[in-house]
């Protein structure tokens, strides 16, 4: 059973993670094997993130998850975004010129 919390800006499911920094990252609760977040569950129950490499590619047992920044629209002007997506934040700043 997975533990999910209601993101705080937009108020949809989210899983905490803890990065190999130790530092906690909200992914979204469903795999997306477009995201960037390699996750598993530890030992002691834990959600673990991690960001693949090509020295440590995704093994069988974590899933590709993508980061809630990524997907919150809340969070979304804070961020860079995906080739072709336009940012209203960007757009506004562009006009402003
Ligand atoms: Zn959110």
């Amino acid at each position: 059973m997975k533990r999910t919390i209601l993101c705080r800006d937009c108020r949809r499911p989210v899983l905490w993670t803890i990065t190999e920094a130790g530092k906690r990252l909200a992914v979204d609760p469903d795999p997306d094997p477009a995201g960037n977040a390699a996750i598993w569950r530890d030992g002691t129950g834990a959600v673990r993130s991690r960001r693949p490499s090509a020295d440590l590619p995704l093994t069988g047992w974590e899933r590709l998850h993508m980061p809630h920044v990524a997907t919150c629209p809340a969070h979304t002007e804070q961020l860079a975004l995906p080739v072709g997506v336009t940012s209203l934040a960007e757009h506004r700043r562009k006009r402003r010129r």
